[in-house]
């Protein structure tokens, strides 16, 4: 069985990455378009067997709830558009499959939370690396004790923030955005030290970097350095910029070998090396859509009314960390937080 989904917002990610991806779901079906741009949404809709009575704008989005054929709405707009559109597609009755970060504020995504819960519905939030098959394999490997017990996760994603892309504009305006590197791109390197560790944070520290009189950078930070520490005594040293050519790394060092991702959160093509007291062994996975499989692990636990893997809940933890270690660059100190990921 294949639900149907809508997907609302025609960007970047969505055109290039998350529509094609619907060619090799097995449970999930491209069925209704959202857009504010009529002419986009009708070029669009015919590639993929979307009808054009199933094309909305934002507007008019709210009569999804009279559309039957419609049973996930997936948002993919900027960050603080998150919430309205979660609430407004639950009111509609729909489930939803939210883009990271989930929202800007901790009070949206507990709002989010609860909307979904009146209205009898699930939520989750797109961590596609949870689903990538690279690191869902070093996930299982550290967890099999094949690094021995895991000391040190180093993360570090960066790019280059380019003014001239549409797509970048609004991440230069924190009333969109809601942060900067840590918030669109180190929101992966936290998540790679969580799901590694299998661990919840009890203390951050945050370092923001800013160069001055970069326009790109009056609202939103630039770099941001930050450790997050574990109740096992696990420690992670990780990194988000905007203003570094391309990296997207992951690394769980063990007291038996590491395992080294590299790329780890490319869209495809990452690469898994395990190296131990034997050498160096890369490990080969089949490639296989991470989107795809999100998507249909959303629609599968709909179809199956089970608890999805990344949840509202896993969404908040990571805004509420991700507040935490703003306030520790604000404050120049480490912050404690408790079980909830909320400050101590
Ligand atoms: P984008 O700018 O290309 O797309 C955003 C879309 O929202 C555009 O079509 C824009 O027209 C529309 N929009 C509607 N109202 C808007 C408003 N008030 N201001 C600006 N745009 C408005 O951006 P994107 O890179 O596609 O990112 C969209 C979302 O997807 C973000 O939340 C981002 O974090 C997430 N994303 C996730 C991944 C991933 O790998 N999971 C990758 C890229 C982006």
């Amino acid at each position: 069985r294949r639900l149907g989904w809508a997907v609302v917002g025609l960007g970047k990610f969505a055109l290039n990455q998350i529509l094609p991806s619907f060619g090799e779901s097995r449970s999930s079906k491209l069925v209704a378009l959202v857009s504010g741009n009529r002419q986009k949404a009708e070029q669009v809709a015919p590639r993929y067997g979307v009808e054009t009575h199933n094309l909305y704008d934002y507007q008019s989005f709210d009569r999804i709830a009279d559309n039957p054929e419609v049973d996930v709405v997936y948002v993919i707009l900027p960050n603080a558009l998150h919430a309205e559109y979660t609430v407004r597609a639950f009111k509609a009755g729909k489930h939803v499959f939210c883009e990271k970060p989930m929202a800007v504020t901790v009070e949206e995504c507990e709002t989010m939370i609860r909307a979904g819960r009146e209205a009898g519905r699930k939520l989750m939030v797109a961590y596609r690396a949870q689903f990538e098959p690279h690191n869902v394999e070093a996930i299982r490997r550290v967890r099999e004790g094949e690094i021995g017990a895991l000391h040190l996760v180093t993360s570090d994603h960066g790019r280059i923030l380019d003014p001239k892309d549409p797509a970048d504009q609004w991440r230069m305006v924190k009333s969109l955005a809601g942060g900067g590197s840590l918030y669109d791109i180190g929101i992966y390197s936290l998540q790679a030290a969580r799901y590694l560790t299998g661990e919840e944070p009890v203390e951050v520290f945050g370092q923001i970097v800013n160069k001055k009189d970069d326009p790109r950078f009056r609202e939103v930070e630039d770099r941001m350095a930050f450790q997050v520490r574990f109740p096992s005594g696990a420690i992670a040293n990780l990194s988000s910029s905007y203003s570094t050519s391309s990296v997207k790394r992951i690394q769980a060092f063990g007291e038996k070998g590491s395992l080294i991702l590299d790329a780890a959160t490319e869209y495809e093509s990452n690469k898994l090396t395990l190296r131990t007291e034997k050498g160096r062994q890369e490990v080969k996975m089949k490639e296989q859509s991470q989107f795809a499989a999100e998507m249909d692990h959303f629609s599968q636990s709909v179809i199956d009314n089970r608890e999805p893997k990344t949840p509202g809940e896993e969404g908040l933890r990571d805004i509420r960390i991700m507040q935490a270690i703003y306030r520790s660059a604000q404050e120049g100190k480490p912050i404690a937080l408790d079980a909830t990921g909320s400050l101590r």
